[in-house]
């Protein structure tokens, strides 16, 4: 038998109730806040991402799906959603009219990690994106949307995380003070911070490894590093999200795996996931449109891992899945073929029906309604079309009404509603 590949997963009917719930809450608030819907390819070529996430990341060192294509261009697997948001952006000139756009995007990444729980090879985020306003308190809008959505969807116990990376003015000079930092303990770092603390500083911060955690606990704080500028703008994300009554904490620690993250940055983390505790991430890249050949538009936007979303929602799955309004139990040849003329009537109406297509005895059938969930059962007999009415069975309250043939479709519709 072939079965799917390792970090893979089918979504089946019974779960992915709760992801349609889950997305079309999320779609409505993004309808709300003024945000368009945006679909982007499952693949890009390479340097797309290699620029765009950074050389020296994870999800480019050695999590990418990168291929050669017939041709031999290399291509690749989105493992995120903002960089085809931007190239999009820049490829259509969407700026030109207007620089301001909101984007929300959903739907699979790639990304060849260790599979464990609540992390895949093939997962899924919705993504949003505002491009074209340097104001932080669009950042305290995604902040907002995200606290809203999880809570709508009885998420428990999760809180902001926030900090700010600064800019390109004010980050030099903590890199600095890092990289002489990293230096210094550096025996006590895992083999990958000692390849990043040259490279990549900022990283190292954001490494799992308890040895590597427990060596940067005195680690310069980016926060005393902040210019003029980068406060005002953080200060402004605090007081606003203060006053929305949105909870959170500064995290001096909080770094983005990804390159192009200025100023704020933010996490959605909750102790309900064990120990992959983020449910979303997000944060300003303003330099990155125009470091992929665009305009110099700032931009900010978050990601939010569905699968973890999903796995913590607080909704009654069984309460989510449908089952079938009406199963039409059908006796004899000729109340077949009028149950299923009905079926396909009641169907158009929106009234969900089923029935069996076989012979069966109508205790048989009565037991496949029972297994199928069906509220009521129709029993349509030859007798019962020659007498000119047939049984609707509530399964509930085990009533049983007649219903006259005539107009049947309208009387069964009336009596289930
Ligand atoms: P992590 O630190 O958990 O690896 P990340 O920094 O790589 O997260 P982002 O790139 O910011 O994650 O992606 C945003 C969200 O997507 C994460 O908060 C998480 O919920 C989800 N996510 C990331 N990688 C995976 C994965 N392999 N499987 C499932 N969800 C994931
Ligand atoms: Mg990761």
């Amino acid at each position: 038998m072939i079965q799917l590949i390792r970090g893979f997963k089918d979504i089946l009917p019974g779960e992915v109730e709760l992801w349609q719930e889950v997305e079309k809450t999320a779609k409505s608030l993004f309808d709300d806040f003024g945000f368009k819907e945006i679909r982007i390819p499952i693949m890009e070529r390479t340097e797309l991402f290699a620029r765009s996430i950074g050389e020296d990341t994870d999800i480019v060192e050695k999590e990418m799906y990168t291929f050669p294509d017939r041709k031999g261009d290399l291509i690749t697997l989105r493992p995120e959603a903002t960089a085809s948001v931007c190239r999009s952006y820049i490829q259509h000139k969407l700026y030109a009219a207007d620089p301001v756009r909101k984007f929300y995007t959903i739907g699979p990444m790639f990304r060849r990690e260790r599979p464990q729980k609540g992390r895949y090879r093939q997962f899924y985020q919705i993504n949003a994106e505002i491009f074209g306003v340097d104001s932080p308190l669009v950042d305290v809008e995604l902040i907002f949307i995200l606290n809203t959505l999880f809570s709508k969807l009885s998420v428990p116990d999760v809180t902001a995380h926030i900090n700010s990376l600064g800019c390109p003015d004010c980050r030099p000079d903590f890199k600095t003070a890092l990289s002489k930092f990293l230096t210094s303990v550096v025996d006590d770092l895992c083999s990958d911070c000692v390849r990043r603390k040259d490279r990549n500083p900022l990283r190292v911060l954001d490494c799992k490894v308890p040895s590597c955690r427990e060596a940067l606990k005195e680690a310069p704080s980016i926060l005393d590093y902040l210019c003029t500028t980068c406060i005002q703008h953080f200060d402004t994300v605090k007081n606003a999200l203060a006053s929305l009554d949105v909870p959170f904490v500064v995290d001096k620690r909080l770094v983005r795996g990804l390159d192009y993250y200025t100023r704020t940055t933010f996490e959605m983390q909750t102790h309900a996931l064990g120990a992959q505790n983020a449910v979303a991430g997000g944060g300003r890249y303003d330099g990155l449109i125009k470091s992929l050949g665009g305009p110099d538009i700032p931009a900010t936007g978050f990601a939010i891992g569905l699968d973890r979303l999903t796995e913590i929602a607080g909704l009654d799955r069984s309460a989510l899945f449908k089952t079938p309004d009406i199963f039409i139990a059908a006796l004899g040849q000729k109340s077949r073929i009028l149950a299923f003329e009905w079926l396909c009537a009641l169907c158009l109406k929106g009234v969900e029906t089923e029935m069996e297509f076989e012979d069966k005895s109508l205790k048989s059938q009565m037991k496949q309604a029972d297994r199928v969930g069906a509220h009521h059962v129709l029993i349509v007999g030859d007798n019962e079309i020659k007498e000119g009415s047939v049984i609707l069975r509530n399964m509930k309250t085990k009533d049983q009404v007649s219903i006259p043939i005539e107009n049947a479709v309208e009387n069964i519709k009336a009596k289930i509603s």
